[in-house]
This record gives C-alpha cells, structure tokens and sequence, in this order.
C-alpha cells in the first residue's frame, strides 16, 4: 500500500500583497525527503542571486520531513534563508512545537516572500492563513510580551507553534534569532533580522492532520526501539541528566574551554559555572521539544530582588544550554551562575543569538582592555571581565544601535574588526562568531568547512578528541571524515531528526525501513549518495552568492592558544582548505 501523505504540500505566503497558495511538490520531496533537502532546493529556486539578505526578495523557508510526528525526536524545523550575517547560506534549526505543527498543519514546507508594508504576524490554521496587524507589537522592549498577547489572542492552545521575534529582529540586528515557543530558537545566522525585514513580527501555525503508516504492527515495533533507546541508553541520558552543560566541566579539563576571548582554554571559575553547580542550585524543571521524550532542556530558577524592595523577587526561568554558558560565561570571565543567567535573559528578552551575542562582547572587551578602543566608542560604559552590568549595558546599547560603534558591533565581530582593528582576535569561522569548542585543528577546520559554519554540521570538536590526541592524522583525512560525517547529518536534517539523536539514527538501514513505513523507498546506498548530494547542492548555493576557500581564514589567536592537541598549524589548516576546495568544488 503507498500512503499518500501531505509532506509533499507546500504553502506560499506572501506578506506584501497578503495571499497564500498551496502547491505540490512532490518532484522535490521525491528526490530530497524534506528538511535540509528540501529546503536547499526551494531556497535555489526562490533566492535571486545576489541580493541584499534584507531586501523584501530574500526568502524564508521553514521545512519539516516525513519521520516528524511520527518517530520520537523527529521534532525539528529547519529553517533556510540568505544570512545577513554572512551573506551566504543561511541554516538554522529549532524545536519546540515548532516541527509537529507544521506537519499537523497538512505542510512539508513553508515559503514566505516580500515584505509588508507594516507590521504583521501570520496565523496558518490548517489550510487557512491569516495576516493580522502587529502594529502594537512592534517596538516591545521583550520578545515575551508580544508572544504572550500572541497566545492569548490565537486558537490552537497546547498544539501550534509561535515563531516570533523581539528587539534584535525588528532593528535587524544581523544576528537576531526566531524563538520558537519559549526556550527554543533558530539562533544562527540571522532569521531574525529577515523576519524584521519583511516587518513580520511572528507566525502561528497550527493543524490537525492524522498521519498514517503502511504497516502499524511493524511500527509499533520500531517506535519501541527507538522510544527505549531515548530514554534508556547512556548516550541519551546524559543530554536529560545534566544536558550540554556538562561540556563545561570535560572541556575545562581537557584544556579546550574557550575562555576570555580565547587568550586562555581553562577557567579558574569552571566548577561554579558547571553544569552539576547549576543543576544542584537553579535547576526548576526539564521541558521538550514536542514528541521528544529525552527532554533535554534544562530552565533554571533565577530569583532576582527588585532595586529598591530587597524583599520583593521576581522569578523567571532561564532556559541554558553549553554554548551560552561558554558565550556569555567563560568568554566573558563571568565568574558566577547567576550572573551568566542574567545576561542569558537579557539576550532572551531581545532574541538575539547567545553564542554572537557573547563572542562579540569579548572582542569588544578585549579592545577596551589594549586600548584600542575607549569609553568614546563605548558611549560610557567600560568592559572588563567579569562585569556583568558593563555587558548588560552594552547589550541594551546594541539593541538601541546608540552610536556606530554599537551599530558595527549589530553587524558581528568580523564586520566591527575591520572598522576598529583587533581582527588578529576576532573569533569568528565565515564570518559566523566561534563556537565552545578550541579542541585541536579539526574543530575550527569542522566550523570553517560545514556549510554554515557552525560546529553541529560535522562536530570536528569529537575528532580532535577521538583521533587527534591519540596519534597524527593527515589534513586531507581529517577532511574526508568532515565532509562524510556532515553528508550523514544532511541526512538526519532531511527526516528532520534532532542531532542528539544521532547515535540512534545513524544506520542508513534503519532509516531507509523507517521511510518505508511512510511508503518512501530508499535503500540505505541511496542515502549515502544523496546526504552527499545535498551537501553539494548547499554548496552550489553558497558558491553563487560568492563563498570562496581562499577567504577562509583563522584569527591569529586561534594559532597562538594552546588545544589538548597542541598549538594548532597554520600549514596543516591550509593543506586541508586547498584539500577541501578540491574535493568539494568538483
Ligand atoms: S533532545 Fe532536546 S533539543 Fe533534541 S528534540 Fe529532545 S528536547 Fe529537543
């Protein structure tokens, strides 16, 4: 029996002329599955090439696969635009509800196009869309109210999404993020400020499509197989134990934990900072993404007094992860959990990407302290480590954008070092802030190599640690271990499964008999070929809006701090770039 089922449904949305159509795109879901796949294309189709990430023609594409729904930790969205951040690919995932309503929607994919002429937000119910007026969102100073009003105002309670954004969109902050739900985002590479450009202030999406499999008896069995291995196996565990917070701890002692703008790779401070310290003294609850029954996400209690009633506490709960604690922690020297927490809210409240966010205060600290820069360009305010309210304040200036500083430091650390220096310890892989990983030569080669930059495209970070401490290991083998493992992950993000997850749904074989069970046939052959594909296709994306190897570079401070494997090669990372630009460009 082959299912027909919706995935292959596309809805266009066009928030200038207010009109949406549905259209089939069955040759597309066919040939890439979904997810990544999917949307690399429909971004090829629909993106002009070379125009202005801001201008009303840059698309923004959300696209789910056909295992969300229907297999645990299926749960995420991938979302695919031009960045405005980097100029060339733009890919970010999330969860939360984000991914079930979309499919429940009756939807493998959304396109949204133009631009409003005022402010908007979209509700998708099913096969209705409607565009109402967000004038009295706009220019909240928190992402939370207007999410709230949001809620209150739209059907669907407990099954649709609401994607939105805050401050940081609507000034297009080029690294403004999409948060879904609360405590989920697209946080890299800059949805937001495309969402700010388009004036679209949030969509809801919400459905109640049944889906259908080809065989429920065989179903049953491999959704036990996979449930159990969620929530029993050692790997999945430790993401709902302690979460990614227990990286700072291991990197710490590793010697691979970026700290201080990288001048220094341990933290005195570590163990206050941990994951175990938070989890014993904030941790509130656990929640997951929709359909994910590892719960990975880990709210912390913060307790704040009011200014002048000592005895009067506000309390919220503040969602962490690894890479804010390296951002907006160990990068800043913040010497204490609740301090962190602090600026992790404040970052929320604007929607803004974390991991930018941070890296780019340290580069401005580290300016301050050389004296590159002064409390001119600051506007007052001096940074220091450790200064919690100097980043709080500097923060708030960059949402206001008060004067071309804070707008340079809106743009990103590669954009404001080439205006005021320090581009010798500006952190940054394709121009996309570090992320808290300075393991050896394959984590920065892992970020500069994906095709967005980021390390959860190949996770160079676990080669370093699995091969590079043990023995050498050519440039041009570290390469071939990048690209085969981001060509897996295209996979994964097709279906689109949550990358956690991956030690579950790493075998092909599986896959291509879980896609089976949704009347799709490929075998697990076709799977390598196509993640490999796809990969490809990315690249064909980025190498048409003018990404190129030889501008690849790493700052100088990335070679001048010592990783568990040593002091990083500037030869061996060249030898890979040119290895790379062959076996990638042909
Ligand atoms: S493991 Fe975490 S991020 Fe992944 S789907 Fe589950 S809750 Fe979401």
């Amino acid at each position: 029996m082959v299912y027909q089922d919706t995935i292959s449904r596309v809805l266009y949305i066009d928030v200038k002329d207010k009109k949406f159509w549905i259209t089939d795109r069955k040759d597309l879901f066919d040939k890439y599955i979904g997810g990544t796949g999917v949307a690399t294309q429909l971004l090829l189709e629909e993106c002009p090439m070379g125009i202005d990430p801001l201008s009303p023609d840059n698309p923004i594409i959300f696209a789910v696969g056909p295992l969300v729904g229907v297999f645990p930790l299926a749960s995420k969205t991938v979302a695919m635009f031009k960045s405005p951040h980097t100029g060339d690919l733009g890919e970010s995932h999330a969860g939360g509800r984000s991914a079930i309503a979309i499919r429940l929607a009756g939807y493998g994919a959304i396109v949204i196009k133009g631009a409003s002429d005022f402010p908007v937000y979209v509700s998708v119910q099913g096969n209705q869309v409607f565009f109402k007026d967000a004038t009295t969102l706009w220019g909240m100073n928190s992402s939370l109210t207007p999410a709230r009003i949001m809620r209150e105002r739209e059907k669907g309670a407990g099954y649709r999404t609401i994607l939105r954004i805050g401050p940081a969109g609507e000034k297009m902050i080029s690294y403004a993020c999409v948060v879904s739900e609360t405590y989920r985002h697209f946080g890299r590479l800059g949805l937001g400020a495309v969402f700010g450009s388009k004036k679209l202030k949030g969509i809801i999406i919400s459905g109640k499509q049944s889906l259908k499999v080809t065989d429920s008896k065989k179903y049953k069995q491999l959704y036990k197989q996979i449930y159990d291995q969620a929530v029993n196996s050692e790997v999945m565990r430790k993401y709902h134990d302690l979460g990614t917070p227990i990286n700072v701890m291991a990197l710490n002692n590793l010697g691979g934990l970026p700290t201080k703008n990288l001048q220094q790779t341990s933290f005195e401070q570590a163990k206050e900072i941990s994951g175990e310290n938070i989890a014993e003294k904030y941790l509130g609850k656990r929640i997951a993404c929709a359909h994910c029954p590892t719960a990975c996400v880990h709210l912390a209690n913060l307790r704040e007094s009011y200014k002048d009633s000592p005895y009067f506490y506000k309390t919220t709960y503040v969602g962490y992860d690894y890479e804010p604690l390296f951002s907006l922690g160990t990068m800043l020297g913040i010497e204490n959990a609740k301090d962190i927490l602090i600026l992790i809210e404040e970052v929320e409240k604007y929607a803004m990407d974390a991991m930018s966010a941070g890296v780019i205060l340290a580069w401005a600290t580290e300016m301050f302290e050389k004296k590159l820069i002064s409390t001119v360009e600051t506007a007052g305010v001096e940074p220091a480590w450790n200064n919690t309210k100097a980043y709080v304040d500097m923060l708030a200036k960059i949402i206001k954008q008060e004067n071309d500083f804070y707008k340079a430091l809106g743009r990103g650390v590669v954009y404001a070092s080439e205006i005021y220096g320090g581009k010798e310890f500006a952190l940054a892989h394709g121009k996309n802030e570090m992320s808290g990983y300075h393991t050896g030569p394959a984590s920065h080669l892992g970020y500069l190599l994906s095709a967005r930059h980021s390390h959860l495209c190949n996770a160079g970070y676990s080669l370093d640690q699995s091969l590079l401490m043990e023995k050498e290991v050519s440039p041009e083998e570290i390469v071939d271990k990048l690209v085969e493992e981001e060509g897996v992950r295209q996979i994964l993000s097709s279906l689109v499964v949550c990358f956690f997850s991956r030690a579950i749904y790493k075998d092909m074989n599986l896959i291509s008999e879980l896609l089976a069970l949704m009347g799709i046939k490929y075998s697990a052959e076709d799977l390598k070929r196509l993640g490999r594909e796809i990969h490809s296709e990315k690249f064909k994306f980025k190498l048409r809006e003018g990404f190129s190897f030889e501008n690849l570079k790493l700052a100088d401070r990335v070679y001048e701090t010592k990783a568990p494997t040593g002091y990083i090669s500037r030869d061996y990372i060249e030898r890979a770039l040119i290895y790379a630009k062959k076996i990638i460009e042909k």
